[in-house]
């Protein structure tokens, strides 16, 4: 493959390094947008701007800027729509510990992407002169679809293990082989990806949960390297997932015997809550140890309490069922897809009851606590076990609220 002749660079980018350069400071298009935008297949993502001019330098010249990640070289730099643009001062690493770096500017291009994790990913392409630099030969591991680290890879691995990560989502996400001494560097190192901090393991985590092509090429890769021992014990193998049967607890009892990557999968929007949970078997203490919201913990969480599925195809059962799971429901929904492949049974009935806006909740009784102490009700738990039945009894019979 040879480079396009030219590539179309959204116009506030363009801006953004015709200003900096205007002031004598050399600036390229870098990163994922430039591998994406030699993929077809590929959604264009941002395009970030690596830069000669100092953080500082970048503060100044332009009205509105976010320090994301000043340190390391980063202002966000905020377009007329508000949009963020990442720019980022040519850099070094100095001194690495596998999780942190300290960074030197004042270097130039080449060095710049001579720090960055894989070949794909340090290709930079000049909006005005349509120069490309590919020192590494990024555009022939494309044509090639391998993913192989910039320079040795131990070293590589040893500067921040999250490269590990990175490279098993990129090979999941397009469909790339990890290239033989990349793959068996990141082998050879991931006793390391264990100093890492759980908010980067789980932001890759999701990233990948969300971005591949195949999951089932995923979790292998995961198990493989030796990252699920570390971070995801409780990760299944795709074997196990699919022989998680009546032994596992009321909540897989189902089998789950169809392919991780059919159909349900396919064009969904990609919730890392509810895939984890299809994928792991505490999903619970995953989050946990990854340090995932408390809204997300609690979404894990109510998903394990109730049955994963309404016990029969009336209106009844499935109000019942509603009622039981609270705002659990649409993720069991969409983790019955997932498990099964195929379309929800219960979507219309679903449906048809919350238009009604029939009554689930002890909220949505006409009674209330108030009603039941002046009716001469003890105060104390006898209200809230009076509540729960007569919202059994209108639960079975809406009529009766
Ligand atoms: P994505 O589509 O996931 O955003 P990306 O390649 O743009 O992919 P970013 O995390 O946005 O990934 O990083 C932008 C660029 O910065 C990468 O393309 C790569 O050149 C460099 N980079 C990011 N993280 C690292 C890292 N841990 N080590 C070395 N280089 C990195
Ligand atoms: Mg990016």
């Amino acid at each position: 493959m040879t480079f396009p002749a030219t590539l179309d660079v959204p116009s506030s980018v363009r801006q953004i390094i015709e200003r900096l350069e205007a002031e004598g400071y050399e600036s390229w298009c870098v990163g994922g947008a430039i591998r994406d935008a030699l993929l077809p297949s590929e959604e264009r993502g941002d395009f970030d701007v690596a830069t000669a001019a100092t953080p500082d330098r970048v503060q100044a010249l332009f009205p509105h800027t976010v320090p994301v990640g000043i340190k390391f070289g980063t202002i966000g730099v905020l377009d007329a729509e508000r949009t963020l643009h990442e720019v980022t001062t040519f850099r070094r690493d100095v001194r690495t510990d596998g999780r942190h770096a300290e960074v030197e500017f004042g270097v130039s291009l080449e060095e710049d992407l001579a720090r960055r994790d894989f070949t794909i990913n340090a290709i930079a392409y000049h909006p005005f002169r349509h120069e490309w630099r590919d020192p590494f030969q990024g555009q022939d591991d494309l044509d090639r679809r391998l993913i192989r680290a910039v320079g040795d890879p131990s070293q590589r691995f040893k500067e921040d293990y999250l490269r590990i990560l990175r490279g098993i989502r990129f090979a999941a996400r397009f469909g790339f082989q990890i290239e033989r001494d990349t793959w068996e560097a990141a082998h050879r190192a991931a006793a390391g990806l264990g100093g890492l901090s759980a908010e980067r393991v789980r932001d890759e985590w999701f990233k990948g949960l969300k971005t591949a092509k195949s999951l089932r090429h995923l979790v292998g890769q995961w198990v493989r390297i030796g990252a699920a021992t570390t971070w995801l014990p409780e990760l299944c193998s795709p074997e196990e997932i699919e022989q998680a049967n009546e032994e596992i607890g009321p909540m897989r009892r189902r089998a789950f015997t169809s392919e991780l990557d059919g159909p349900g999968l396919q064009g969904r929007v990609r919730d890392p809550i509810v895939l984890t949970q299809l994928l792991c078997l505490d999903p619970v203490a995953v989050l946990q140890r990854l340090k995932a919201s408390n809204r997300e913990i609690a979404r894990a969480a109510a998903m394990m309490v109730g049955p994963a599925e309404p016990d029969g195809a009336e209106e009844v059962a499935v109000r019942r069922w509603l009622a039981a799971v609270g705002a659990a429901a649409d993720d069991l929904a969409v983790l019955w897809v997932l498990r099964r492949q195929q379309p929800w049974p219960w979507e219309a009935l679903v449906r048809r009851i919350r238009e009604r806006g029939d009554p689930l909740t002890r909220a949505d009784l006409a009674i209330t606590g108030d009603d039941l102490l002046a009716a001469g009700v003890q105060p104390g738990p006898s209200v809230g076990k009076c509540l729960e039945s007569l919202l059994s009894v209108v639960v079975d019979n809406p009529a009766t609220n």
